[in-house]
């Protein structure tokens, strides 16, 4: 240990490696006495870094920002990014504490935030690439979301609670990045960067790229996600960014966060529900494929009734307290997710940010593309016909 480090004070911001990380959490937290620490960096996303430091007994997660993406140093964003995210898990987590990691500290001069280590889950996407069930996956996560998402809509928040959290967590940033990835990349080229195999190529052109009504219910999305002020949403709820164990899920990563579309979070993972499904698809995970259409079922359904429920206990103002409205609410956040669903799948295959659960498979790739781009097209564009249908695989099976 040199004479530098020691000295370290930690009061002007810096990006921490892993040695910084580990004179930092002895010298500004007392998470550790023991000074044998090890620390890892062990994030695999596109933005951030992600430390794990350990004591061989108990250990910490710090995650930590840079003044640009991890994957390029040619995103740059504000380092404020990891504090909003904390202070956003904090939020959610007055409502779920049980599905969010605990937060420690937030720390705004050197960026990171300390939390539970949660090396006792297992991410999502990669356990159900694994063919592993979760009986009550789809209950947790309709959960999640209605307590997340309707109880931070102005049913249940106080105006002036609500327009405060609005103002902590404005995200203009990586809205911008979501606008342009979901919303306008997938249908106009992205300037020829759009990632296509050339059998994709083809359908992509004609379906996607030629097709002005398509292009039209997308601006109509993207009119929504730019204008709709409606809860305090995650941002980024794919399937790399819950955490699961046979005991229930940890959601992480929400620093695309902002008031928005609550359809967006519901969007998102339906669509995620469905590349996984796709790829047991491909590796013959049969028994996995039934229970993963039910779970999108299960998702649905728990999200409605249990946003009922908060809708009917808990709204204050006498002026929206009404059956008529709660259902008319609930039903647009629907039609809002089965769209999202929908520009959630196009962009993951024809966009720059691809899936695993797409990229890993082989022969299968460009059937199970085109399959699930024809499907995304029904959704975009007849998002109100998918509840009068039993279940929308009979509508998947056919595309
Ligand atoms: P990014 O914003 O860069 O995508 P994430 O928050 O998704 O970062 O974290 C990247 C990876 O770090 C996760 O996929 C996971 O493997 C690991 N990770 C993040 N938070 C935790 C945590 N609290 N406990 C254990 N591992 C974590
Ligand atoms: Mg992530
Ligand atoms: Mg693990
Ligand atoms: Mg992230």
């Amino acid at each position: 240990k040199n004479s530098r480090e020691k000295k370290m004070k930690f009061d002007r911001y810096f990006l921490m490696d892993e040695a910084a990380v580990k004179a930092y959490i002895l010298e500004k937290t007392d998470c550790f006495t023991d000074k044998e620490l090890t620390v890892s960096e062990i994030g695999d996303g596109n933005l951030n870094y992600v430390f794990r430091i350990s004591d061989g007994e108990t250990s910490v997660i710090v995650k930590h920002s840079g003044h640009t993406a991890r994957i390029s140093d040619e995103f740059i964003l504000s380092t404020d990014r990891t504090i909003r995210e904390g202070r956003l898990l904090q939020a959610h987590g007055r409502y779920v504490p049980d599905f969010v990691p605990a937060i420690y500290l937030i720390d705004e001069t050197m960026k990171c935030v300390i939390m539970e280590d949660l090396s006792n889950y297992e991410i999502l996407r990669t356990a159900l690439q694994q063919n592993q069930i979760y009986p009550h996956l789809g209950q947790l996560l309709g959960h999640y979301l209605a307590e997340t998402l309707i109880r931070t809509s102005d049913f249940i928040l106080p105006p002036k609670e609500k327009k405060m959290l609005q103002k902590e967590m404005i995200n203009p940033e990586l809205c911008e990045i979501t606008e342009g990835l979901v919303y306008t990349e997938p249908f106009y080229d992205n300037f020829s960067r759009n990632e296509l195999s050339p059998e994709l190529a083809e359908y992509v052109e004609q379906y996607i790229y030629n097709d002005a009504a398509l292009k039209r219910s997308a601006a109509e999305a993207k009119l929504k996600f730019l204008n709709k002020a409606e809860s305090l949403i995650h941002g980024d709820l794919h399937s790399g960014s819950v955490f699961v164990n046979a005991e229930g899920i940890k959601v992480i990563d929400p620093e695309f966060g902002f008031f928005g579309p609550a359809g967006y979070d519901v969007g998102n993972v339906i669509a995620h529900l469905l590349f996984a499904y796709a790829y047991a698809e491909t590796k013959g995970q049969k028994e996995q494929m039934a229970w993963l259409e039910k779970t999108i079922e299960e998702v649905m359904k728990t999200f409605r009734s249990s946003a009922l429920i908060i809708l009917q206990n808990e709204t204050r103002d006498i002026a929206l307290n009404d059956e008529s409205i709660f259902a008319a609410f609930i039903s647009e956040i629907e039609k809002d997710a089965y769209m999202v669903a929908g520009l959630e799948i196009i962009r993951r295959i024809v966009g720059m940010a691809k899936v695993s659960d797409i990229t890993l498979l082989e022969e299968t790739r460009v059937r199970t593309e085109i399959q699930l781009l024809s499907f995304a097209r029904y959704l975009i564009q007849h998002p109100d016909k998918i509840r009068i249908y039993p279940s929308l695989f009979a509508i998947y099976q056919n595309s």
